[in-house]
């Protein structure tokens, strides 16, 4: 029996790995078995500990990964996989590899450092907690990487291939068309991966990647995400508001901290300040970009201007990388991070991490949140329990490096900068399918929103829809 296999994103938003198994034919052909994603869970510790387990086929009888893009949560467990003896090819795009090339190391140092961080302060009752991976497994990991360019067939046994198609979602996205062939019978899976913002411009500005999933598709099963099944973005244009809350905040003599994550947040916000900047719509104030991880992504996204949207081309065409922008200033050094703290005038200042769980943007705030001159803006979801979720929902003091810091600042967020397609989008997208597809399975989504997602397309669309379930396996031919 050929199948698919749901081991993550299923009743959750990470662990994203989809495992296919096809059957051996007597024309010698023997199958196919592999993931689509490799994602590592992230959050509640009931769905962290999953990352321990093995899959169900032995890491070495896995013939090959195909990864869809390179957020952790959809590739952070390329290296574990690899460490259990996984040697096949890795198949993604080639701005993927780039981007999987620094945030894989930065996950393995962070598991070593989470690891030593229980082990001296005796907090697990693994004795001593490990690291998942380290730094130098997750390097090891990244020479099993293949580009597959936009539109390519790759073939993956004789009875299998895929192509990616684009998803919008952030540089390098990709959606994975998987094509199976058995017995003359073709059946045809899609899976989404996550999907970006729809085309119009004015719902999403400032989109530095081309908005729009690939339209007209066509399946016999398609695996979708869900991460907003249950929401609407706001439809309102950000940049007045923005341009109005730092214009406030610089009046006052103040500064804007901005926590936003390292990769395609950052790169967002830097160039729709420059837009702004350009328009007369902001003063040229100093711009302090306080992350190494930031700087390697910029020079990433300048190398893939393939990708880039209209706005993007035409600044980048103008301005150049946003590293050589006058007034931008990027700091890689503690030095040079330390140095933004001496920093009296108004300015802004963007660093990680996104939800202030760690980072250099913890200094940062601990010097600017008592003062009431400054603005902290969030342009992230701040999940509970984050410290970024305690400033954001109007808390009046927060613990950074033991201390109590009392926070005067003024606070802000604005809402539109998600980089997920939300209800109506998707719905959109649907749309826009030249065929039914035989069954829809909904993943990557928290159970209200899927579930709420599900009875939306049911009813709009009237096709035959369910919830994946953790490990819960679907018969494919
Ligand atoms: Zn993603």
């Amino acid at each position: 029996m050929a199948y698919i296999q749901f081991l993550g994103a299923a009743g959750t938003v990470t662990g994203s790995k989809h495992l296919i198994k096809t059957d051996p034919d007597s024309s010698g052909d023997k199958g196919f078995q592999g993931l689509i994603d490799c994602g590592m869970f992230q959050g509640p510790k009931e769905w962290r500990d999953r990352n321990w387990q093995d899959t169900p086929i032995p890491a070495r009888q896995i013939d090959a990964v195909v990864l869809t893009h390179a957020h952790i949560d959809h590739s952070g467990w390329i290296p574990r996989l690899v460490k259990g003896g996984f040697r096949g090819p890795i198949y993604a795009t080639p701005a993927t590899i780039d981007l999987c090339g620094i945030l894989l190391p930065d996950s393995g140092h962070l598991q070593e450092e989470d690891a030593a961080f229980y082990n001296k302060h005796k907090k697990s009752k693994h004795d001593p907690a490990l690291p998942l991976y380290t730094l130098a497994e997750a390097e090891a990991s990244l020479q099993y990487l293949r580009a597959v360019p936009f539109g390519d067939v790759q073939q993956l046994c004789p009875g299998a291939s895929f192509r990616f198609v684009r998803a919008a979602h952030i540089l390098g996205s990709s959606m994975v068309e998987l094509t199976l062939l058995n017995k003359e019978q073709t059946r045809r899976l899609l899976f989404t991966g996550d999907i970006g913002r729809v085309r119009d411009r004015n719902v999403a500005p400032g989109k530095v990647v081309r908005s729009g999933p690939v339209e007209g598709e066509e399946t016999d099963i398609l695996i979708m995400e869900s991460t907003y099944g249950n929401r609407q973005h706001p439809t309102a244009d950000p940049r007045p508001e923005l341009a109005s809350l730092i214009c406030r905040t610089v009046e006052r003599g103040g500064s804007v901290i901005v926590p936003a994550f390292a990769v395609e947040r950052t790169q967002k916000f830097l160039f729709m300040l420059k837009e702004l900047m350009q328009s007369g719509q902001l003063p040229a104030v100093p711009v302090y970009c306080d992350s190494p991880m930031a700087i390697k992504a910029v020079e990433i996204f300048m190398k893939h201007k393939e990708e880039y949207s209209e706005d993007t081309r035409r600044l980048i065409a103008e301005h150049g990388s946003p590293l050589d922008w006058p007034g931008f200033t990027f700091a890689s050094t503690a030095e040079q991070s330390k140095a933004i703290n001496r920093v009296k005038n108004p300015s802004i200042i963007i660093s990680s991490s996104g939800m202030v769980t760690g980072g250099r943007i913890l200094h940062h705030l601990q010097q600017r949140l008592p003062d009431s001159k400054n603005t902290i803006l969030f342009i992230g979801f701040q999940a509970p329990g984050t410290r970024g979720f305690t400033i954001k929902s109007g808390g009046r003091e927060v613990k950074i490096f033991g201390d109590i810091v009392p926070i005067r600042a003024h606070v802000a967020a604005l809402e539109q900068f998600s980089d997920h397609a939300d209800t109506p989008e998707l719905l959109q997208w649907l749309h826009t399918f030249a065929t039914r597809p035989a069954a829809t399975f909904l993943v990557h989504g928290e159970p209200a929103a899927s579930s709420q997602l599900r009875d939306t397309i049911s009813k709009d669309l009237g096709w035959n829809v369910q919830v994946a379930q953790w490990m819960q396996k679907v018969q494919i031919s």
